[in-house]
C-alpha cells in the first residue's frame, strides 16, 4: 500500500486524518499511503528526550516500556494534549508517508479537525502542520470528511446524517449543501468502551488488565446490544489484585455488553439530541436515507442495531469505516466539487 516518493513524481498535496487512535495520510493521485496508530515512543538518553519510533512500532511498546522510554498517545483525549510531541509525531508520519528523500517542505495540506474545536485548538494544529513542512493548510471538519468518504451526497440540498465513532469522541452531524446544519460531539468513543471493560473486570474478577487487552476484548466479543444468553467466551490474562500474581479468567459476551452499556448509551443519546434539533425538511431526508456510521466504533458488533432501535431510523455502516475521514479529506484534493467544504486555517 505504501509508495514512497520517487523522482519525477513530487508529492505535494496531502490530506491527514490525525485521529486520537489512528493517523491516516492520503496523497493526491495515490490514495491512502499510511495508516498507523497515533502513538509515539520517546527515549531519554543522558537527560535528552528524542523520538525513538512512531506508529505501529510505538504501539507495540505501549505498557511495556523500560524506565527511559515512554510510549504515548499525544492526542488521547480528543485534543492535542502536548503540541510539541504531536508535532514530532506528524513530522515522522509525513516523512514515512512520502519517503525521506522527497522534499520536506512546500506541501499543500488538508487537515481534519473535530467540529467542536476552538480557535486555539485549530491554530495549534495548523502550526504543527506548518512546522512539519506545509506551506498551505486548509481545514475540513471531520464529520464532513467522514460523510464524503462514506459516499454521502454532501454537496446536494439533501440532509444526510453521519455518526463518526472514534477513539476519544463521537461526532454527530447533519450535512446539507456542503455545510454542517448540525454538529455535536461527546467525549465518548472507543477508549471509553475499553476503560469500561477494564473497570468491569477489575470489579467483578479482581483482575487488572491493560488498555491493549481491554481493546482486544472489545474487538473480539464486544457488542452494542445485550446478547441472548451469555454468548461467546474468551480467556483473559492480567494481574490479580489480591494475590498480585498473573492470572487468567474467562469473560463472556454478555459481561462485556453489560460493561459497555453506559458509554453506548451516551453515544445513542448524542444521536437522539441531534435528531431532536434538526429542521423538519432535513429530518424528512434523514428518515429516507437513515444514519451512516463511520470511524472504528462502527465495527463494534450490532452498533447499527442499537442505533436503529433507539431512533427508529435505519443505520448503515459505511464501507471501510476507519478510512472514511482520510478518504473524504483526500477527495477534496481530487475533485473541485468539494472546494466549498474546505476552510482556511
Ligand atoms: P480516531 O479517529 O479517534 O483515531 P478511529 O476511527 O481510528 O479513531 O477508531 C479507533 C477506535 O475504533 C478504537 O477505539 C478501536 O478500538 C475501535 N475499533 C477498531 N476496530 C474495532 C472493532 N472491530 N470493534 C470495535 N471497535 C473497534
Ligand atoms: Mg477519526
Amino acid at each position: 500500500m505504501r509508495l514512497p516518493g520517487f523522482l519525477g513524481f513530487p508529492v505535494n498535496q496531502l490530506a491527514i486524518d490525525l485521529g486520537t487512535v489512528n493517523t491516516v495520510i492520503y496523497v493526491r493521485g495515490r490514495g491512502i499511503v499510511l495508516n498507523e496508530p497515533s502513538v509515539i515512543a520517546l527515549e531519554t538518553i543522558s537527560g535528552v528526550r528524542r523520538v525513538k519510533v512512531v506508529g505501529n512500532e510505538a504501539k507495540l511498546m505501549m505498557g511495556k516500556t523500560p524506565a527511559n522510554i515512554e510510549a504515548l498517545r499525544p492526542l488521547k483525549d480528543g485534543v492535542i494534549a502536548d503540541i510539541e510531541i504531536a508535532e514530532q509525531m506528524i513530522k515522522h508520519f509525513i516523512r514515512k508517508a512520502v519517503g525521506s528523500k522527497s522534499r520536506m517542505r512546500g506541501y499543500d495540506m488538508v487537515l481534519c479537525i473535530p467540529s467542536g474545536s476552538t480557535v486555539v485548538e485549530r491554530r495549534a494544529i495548523r502550526d504543527a502542520a506548518m512546522n512539519s513542512g506545509a506551506s498551505c493548510v486548509q481545514l475540513i471538519e471531520e464529520p464532513m470528511a467522514a460523510a464524503i468518504g462514506a459516499g454521502l451526497p454532501v454537496t446536494q440540498p439533501r440532509g444526510a446524517m453521519v455518526v463518526d465513532i472514534g477513539g476519544g469522541t463521537t461526532e454527530v452531524a447533519i450535512l446539507s449543501l456542503s455545510g454542517l446544519a448540525y454538529s455535536g460531539s461527546v467525549r465518548t468513543g472507543g477508549d471509553q468502551l475499553d476503560e469500561a471493560i477494564a473497570s468491569s473486570i477489575r470489579r467483578r474478577h479482581n483482575l487488572m488488565v491493560g488498555e491493549m487487552t481491554a481493546e482486544r476484548i472489545k474487538c473480539q466479543i464486544g457488542a452494542a446490544t445485550i446478547p441472548n444468553g451469555i454468548g461467546q467466551e474468551i480467556p483473559v490474562k492480567g494481574r490479580h489484585l489480591v494475590s498480585g500474581r498473573p492470572c487468567e479468567i474467562t469473560i463472556s459476551e454478555l459481561e462485556v455488553a453489560e460493561a459497555i452499556r453506559e458509554p453506548i448509551g451516551q453515544i445513542i443519546a448524542a444521536v437522539r439530541t441531534a435528531l431532536e434539533q434538526v429542521a423538519p425538511e432535513l429530518a424528512a431526508d434523514i428518515m429516507d436515507e437513515g444514519i451512516t456510521v463511520t470511524g472504528g466504533g462502527a465495527l463494534l458488533r450490532r452498533i447499527d442495531l442499537a442505533l436503529s432501535e433507539a431512533t427508529g431510523l435505519s443505520a448503515n455502516i459505511a464501507n471501510d469505516p476507519l478510512m472514511c475521514v482520510a478518504k473524504g479529506a483526500g477527495a477534496t484534493l481530487e475533485d473541485a466539487v468539494y472546494t466549498g467544504v474546505l476552510q482556511p486555517a
